[in-house]
């Protein structure tokens, strides 16, 4: 990896007395540029040189101490040479040129920002970074703000990703065999009863009385014999996640391709909107590409994960010892997903319904609370649900983002993956997950805790569709062939709605 930077300090006056001063200075910069960086590696001055009122600099370096580090490292020991002896003030940093060469084996074909053209030869990768002033160049402010080191970053990640990302999976658990009583496709089977039928939108469905009492009685599931068991206190979270939620829950990375995006009017001025239903009146077609227009840019998107919006509600506070661990939970909304192709029956919708459980405290605590939740679990699928279900160690979603790789830095963050066998295609599906996610959600929301102790948080979606794919897929939709312990919970059926 090498960069090339040619820049200049600009300073409040000629400088032509200190030449002198400035030739020792930069003869022994190197000592500056060079420290905390292996022998012989670190930035080198290739050449500098006085313009009057500016110090021009031609610095190359490898990845030890980036070029852009060590110019910025010598601005401070710079101003005190010109500040104290000659009374010259340095005002800021003008980049010209910035070159960044990485190793590669092959070429990219990515739009990356602040990056002018990139260009392969000889299994290197170089890319010419925009300079000067104004939006979306690289200057002072940029350095500064360590855009080169994201650019980098970022290309790491695309070099890592090529060709599919192996995602780490380890079996920790595994329940008995046991004998399904269906081999049939749940959804079709719910269809065909009635229980449910498909919404207007992709991936949507309509629960009718039986179905919605399934999801109702794995509600009551969770809440007797886990929520106030473990004294857990319901919230209602936010189902409209904006731009700066997801920034600081991290999702901003990658998010996009699955979101709905919401877009708010551009104003509510009934004339404004006038056009659009004078079209409608007389075509009675919507006519979207003039709703376009007229709506302004996405505010943010619907719920994806479901707890991100949660984090509003501590933000920038510092909670009492006795407050810790909190521990909630909110079912008030829908979670949606654009989930393109990959949409089947219950199975993988576009909108659902979903409890997630969020816990928060010391390390230990989040630990702890997690083999609690773990424990509650394991007793709904073995002695309630009685399903052939396995738990799993996997990748989790901010893991992978971050380009960590050892599950050993997570000290105990991780996730666990619940997957239940579909006995009707062999396919094992996820139907739940916990994950402790570290300090990622206090850090991002900046919760601090009374003692100062560094705060960790965990948190566990129960996706209701997920449970009564696994569970009826297992045992079928004739109550006769349930566990009778679930049968106890879920008492008589509702009558459903019967059509001529
Ligand atoms: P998958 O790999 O199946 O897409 P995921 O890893 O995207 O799942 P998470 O982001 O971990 O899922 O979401 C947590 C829980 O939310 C899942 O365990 C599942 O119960 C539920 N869930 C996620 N996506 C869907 C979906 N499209 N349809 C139904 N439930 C879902
Ligand atoms: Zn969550
Ligand atoms: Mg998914």
């Amino acid at each position: 990896m090498k960069f090339h930077l040619e820049a200049g300090f600009r300073l409040s006056a000629d400088a032509a007395k200190a030449r002198e001063a400035l030739a020792e200075f930069f003869a022994g910069a190197g000592e500056i540029i060079q420290k905390g960086a292996p022998e012989g590696h670190g930035a080198k001055i290739e050449s500098w040189q006085l313009a009057g009122n500016r110090i021009d600099l031609v610095v190359d370096s490898d990845r030890y101490v980036r070029a852009h580090d060590a110019v910025l490292r010598l601005r401070k020991p710079l101003s005190e040479l010109l500040g104290k002896k000659y009374r010259i003030g340095v005002r800021g940093i003008d980049v010209s040129k910035f070159e960044i060469a990485v190793d590669s084996d092959r070429p990219i074909a990515h739009k990356i920002p602040y990056v002018r053209s990139t260009s392969y030869q000889d299994g290197i990768l170089n890319l010419e970074l925009d300079v000067g002033e104004g939006e979306m160049k690289i200057g002072e402010s940029e350095l500064v703000n360590r855009i080169p080191d994201r650019i980098i970053n970022l290309l790491e990640e695309k070099f890592r990703d090529y060709g599919g990302k192996s995602e780490h999976w380890e079996l920790l658990w595994e329940s008995p065999a046991r004998e399904p009583r269906s081999q049939k496709d749940p959804t079709e089977e719910m269809l065909r009863a009635n229980w449910i039928k498909h919404g207007s939108s992709r991936g949507q469905w309509i629960y009718g009385p039986e179905g919605t009492h399934i999801f109702r009685t794995f509600e009551k599931m969770v809440l007797e014999e886990i929520l106030r068991p473990l004294e857990y206190r319901e919230m209602i979270f936010p189902k409209l996640d904006t731009w700066d939620v997801w920034k600081k829950s991290g999702h901003a990375q990658g998010v996009y391709p699955e979101i709905y995006f919401v877009c708010p009017p551009k104003t509510r001025d009934p004339a404004f909107w006038e056009e659009v239903m004078d079209y409608y009146k007389v075509t009675h077609e919507v006519p979207l590409e003039l709703v376009k227009e007229k709506i302004d840019n996405p505010i943010g998107g619907m719920c994806y994960a479901q707890c991100p919006t949660f984090w509003g509600f501590l933000q920038g506070t510092t909670l009492p010892s006795d407050e810790l661990p909190v521990k909630v939970f909110d079912r008030s909304g829908t979670s949606h997903r654009y989930e393109s192709g990959g949409i089947h029956g219950i199975e993988r919708v576009d909108e659902f319904h979903r409890i997630e459980i969020v816990w928060l405290g010391t390390r230990e605590q989040v630990l702890e609370e997690a083999e609690r939740l773990k424990e509650c679990y394991k007793r709904i699928f073995e002695e309630i649900l009685e399903l052939r279900w396995r738990m799993a160690w996997v990748t989790p979603w901010f893991m992978a983002q971050e380009g960590k790789t050892g599950l050993s830095e997570m000290q105990g963050a991780g996730t666990v993956d619940y997957e239940a066998l579909l006995p009707y295609s062999g396919n094992w599906i996820e139907f739940q997950n916990l994950s402790v996610n570290g300090e990622k959600y206090p850090r991002g929301f900046t919760v601090k805790s009374q003692k100062g102790e560094t705060l960790w948080s965990g948190c566990s979606g129960v996706g209701l569709e997920r449970w009564a794919s696994a569970f009826l897929a297992q045992k079928g939709l004739d109550p006769e062939n349930w566990p009778e312990a679930f049968r106890e919970r879920c008492g008589e059926m509702p009558r459903g709605i019967r059509f001529l």
